[in-house]
């Protein structure tokens, strides 16, 4: 490497949940847990196989242990139907004990994602894909919001990356990463641009990005000469090829052009999991809180604002 290249810093999402976890998370949770007396509990639903979905249990049981929170998988078969589960799933919106549900996608091709996303309690959808929380989330309001999509801004600002002005290129659509990165990113003032399957030449938009967000599930889509010098690099994708986790950049082909870029695995996958516990010990205080308006603004702000997020006492009485 000659000394005018740029040598890029990695993004390390498994530094940033390690201090999330030290200093927001764990002190938070203790502080109310003390108050309520109770643990919150997610509830997690699967239904058949997923290497990617195994992955994502497998790293948020191990971050989970560390936490005082309750956390219980509940395994359906492949052939569950989408009537038994949504009463599954309705008898969970009733239970008292559940704080937060996540159904994990994929699911099997005979049930619709959106019917299941929309039939969750608005107040225990920890990820905020339900009809009010979307509506919150594109109104730039704080709420329950996507966790990979916060986890994305939350590594962002973790590195002090400025954002607003800047041209942000997502590659990815989806419900549950590109539109909420987007959303999230305009809520901070950048300028930002959407790709999908049909942006052709695809190179000719991410050559253009401040901040590159790849979403895609597409091993190595994103390579070399596709962006330019010193842009940050945050990649979402996971992506298995002979049982290797891969994500949808390049990583050795852009580390030496980006000045930031986030490897898979250790990038996104851990910020999500923070994000996640984030969300439901969001919408645990929620519930517990009184319910005056001005206390649930709080708590919302409280958690949507990483720069102050580190104080433990705020909203508490
Ligand atoms: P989806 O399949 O729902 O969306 C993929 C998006 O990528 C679509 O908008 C699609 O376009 C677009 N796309 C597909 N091929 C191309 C291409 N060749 N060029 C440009 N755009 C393309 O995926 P998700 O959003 O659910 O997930 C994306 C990735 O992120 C996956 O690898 C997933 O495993 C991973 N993921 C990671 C998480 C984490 O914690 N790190 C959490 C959640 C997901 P179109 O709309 O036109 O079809």
């Amino acid at each position: 490497m000659s000394l005018n290249e740029v040598k890029s810093k990695k993004i390390d999402g498994r530094l940033f949940a390690q201090e999330y976890l030290d200093k927001v998370l764990k002190p938070r949770c203790e502080t109310f847990v003390d108050i309520y007396k109770k643990l919150p509990k997610l509830s997690t639903i699967l239904v058949g196989e997923s290497p990617a979905s195994e992955s994502y249990l497998k790293l948020k049981d191990k971050f989970f242990a560390k936490l005082c929170v309750e956390s219980e998988v509940f395994r359906l078969p492949e052939e569950t139907t989408e009537e038994e589960l949504l009463a599954f799933i309705d008898k969970q919106n009733h239970d008292n004990q559940i704080d937060g549900i996540l159904v994990q996608v994929p699911l099997p091709s005979h049930i619709n994602e959106d019917t299941i996303s929309e039939s969750i309690a608005p107040s225990k959808d920890v990820e905020g894909l339900s009809p009010g929380n979307v509506h919150a989330w594109a109104k730039a309001l704080p709420n329950l919001v996507p966790a990979t999509a916060l986890g994305v801004l939350a590594l962002l600002k973790f590195y002090k990356i400025p954002i607003e002005g800047k041209h942000a290129v997502i590659v990815g659509r989806s419900m549950i990463v590109g539109k909420p990165v987007t959303h999230l990113l305009l809520k901070e003032n950048a300028t930002v641009t959407v790709c999908h399957s049909r942006s052709k030449p695809l190179e000719e938009y991410t050559k253009q990005a401040d901040i590159l967000i790849a979403a895609v599930g597409r091993p190595h889509l994103i390579k070399k000469g596709m962006i330019k010098d010193g842009a940050i690099v945050v990649d979402v994708g996971i992506n298995f090829e002979n049982g290797k986790m891969l994500g949808d950049v390049d990583y050795d082909d852009l580390s030496e052009t980006a000045s930031y870029i986030s490897p898979v695995p250790g990038g996104s996958g851990p910020a999500t999991v923070c994000m996640l516990v984030s969300n439901l010990l969001l919408a645990f205080e929620l519930k517990h809180a009184k319910k005056s308006e001005e206390k649930l603004n709080c708590l919302r702000d409280y958690y949507a604002n990483y720069d102050t997020i580190g104080e433990t006492g705020f909203c508490i009485e």
